[in-house]
């Protein structure tokens, strides 16, 4: 995958051999004659550097064809519109902010009827689907912000024996560390606007086909809405796929770090991290990707813990989104997740006090740092007393900050106690 993030397959003529793709920021393209029309003639009908991107993604997730859209969302609203009026779509009870108010807000109006299931378990599914009218099923996994697991492939047979289509939400793992279409699914979405772009300069969202009937409906709609990715945009996501690997698997070493180290420290009741062994959907985790990804949150049981921790915390900025080369951090029912009413937060088990951190490239040692600091904040506005170790690692250099770092982990874990 790493090689493949930097190579891409060649789909355009480029007659200078240009290393870095050609950028064609044009709306138009002049025709050789009245009567005949060339590969392209509308930027919005297609555009050589967003064709180059798609051939890229459809490479790395072995699709048939990819498609870039303008964001995350506008990506899932295509796939909205392969379900007709009259017709049913299932979808997880732990699903993205934006992916929710579309179907509660969006979808009725477009006469289709949602149900929203537990996916941590295969029967929920089965029971919802209505033979016949069922013909979409949605789902993520990790899911956000809770971060549990589905098992893609078995939920995806059985949507596949009532003849439903199955997209899966790739954004916090991308094609990096799972490739959903290689487990059964029939498209994949990835919001670029997160680990693809990576910078948090571009939004952005990729649909993945894997049949080439299916795809040339996806462009249908990409093309007839209007809702394609502009060149510039492209061009950027292309560029943050070259280093996607290495920001990744850094990321992803030090939420490790991060998970461990939280898990073990007073102020934290819950940890919600697929990379720890103690999560519950971890096997089916490691079966079907390669890496516990990033993105983590976990729960204090107080909201002012929770709001004193996302505050004080100097590196991670308060922000919604995740996937940056910088860390982030947020109270996503406050943020992200306010779109889905109270009760219904409520209904899902989505707590309030519940903090989400994306962990950047940063020096591990330096953002632990910080949480340190902050955690220790939230833990004086409570009023809570409980011995940590330190985390200041001044005068460690190199090997030896690494050691250091392990040890403070380690020695918060020895404190922990049984229960
Ligand atoms: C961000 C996100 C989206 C939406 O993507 P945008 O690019 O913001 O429109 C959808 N699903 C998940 C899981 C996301 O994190």
């Amino acid at each position: 995958m790493a090689t493949r993030l930097v190579h891409a397959p060649k789909v355009t003529s480029d007659p200078y051999g240009a290393v870095s793709p050609p950028l064609y920021q044009t709306a138009t393209f002049e025709q050789v004659s009245a009567v005949e029309c060339g590969r392209y003639d509308y930027s919005r009908s297609g555009n050589p550097t967003r064709t180059q991107l798609e051939a890229h993604i459809a490479h790395l997730e072995g699709a048939a064809r990819s498609f870039a859209f303008g964001s995350g969302m506008a990506a899932l609203s295509a796939v909205l519109r392969l379900v007709r009026n009259g017709e049913h779509v299932v979808a997880g009870d732990d699903i993205y902010g934006g992916t929710s108010r579309l179907l509660t807000r969006v979808a009725p109006d477009l006469g289709i009827s949602v149900t929203n299931v537990s996916t941590t378990e295969t029967e929920p599914l089965r029971q919802a689907i209505i033979p016949g009218k069922t013909k979409l099923v949605m789902l993520e996994s990790p899911t956000n912000p809770r971060m549990q697991i589905c098992d893609i492939a078995a939920l995806t047979a059985i949507a596949h024996e009532a003849g439903a289509l199955v997209v899966v939400d790739n954004s916090i793992l991308a094609p990096t560390f799972q490739q959903p279409l290689v487990l059964g699914a029939d498209i994949v979405m990835t919001s670029a606007t997160k680990f693809i772009a990576g910078h948090s300069d571009v939004t952005g969202g990729l649909l993945s086909v894997r049949d080439p009937e299916l795809a040339e409906r996806v462009y249908f709609y990409q093309n007839a809405e209007g809702s394609g990715l502009g060149p510039f945009d492209c061009w950027l996501a292309m560029r943050g796929l070259k280093t996607m690997a290495l920001r990744m698997e850094r990321q992803a070493a030090s939420a490790a770090l991060i998970a461990r180290w939280l898990q073990a420290h007073p102020l934290v009741r819950k940890v919600n991290y697929p990379g720890l062994p103690s999560h519950p959907g971890h096997a089916v985790h490691a079966a079907q990707s390669s890496s516990g990804g990033s993105l983590l949150s976990f729960e204090t049981g107080s909201i002012e813990a929770s709001r004193t921790v996302a505050e004080q915390a100097q590196l991670f900025k308060i922000t919604v989104s995740f996937g940056s080369v910088s860390s982030l951090i947020s109270l996503p029912c406050y943020m992200s997740h306010a779109s889905i009413p109270a009760a219904l937060r409520v209904q899902r088990g989505l707590p309030d006090d519940l903090v989400r951190i994306s962990v950047g490239i940063e020096d591990p040692a330096d953002l632990l740092a910080d949480l340190d600091q902050a955690m220790r904040k939230a833990m004086d506005a409570i009023g809570m007393t409980a011995a940590v170790p330190g985390f200041q690692l001044d005068g460690f250099t190199g090997s030896q900050r690494e050691r250091q770092l392990l040890d403070r982990i380690a020695q918060l874990e020895a404190q922990l106690q049984p229960t």
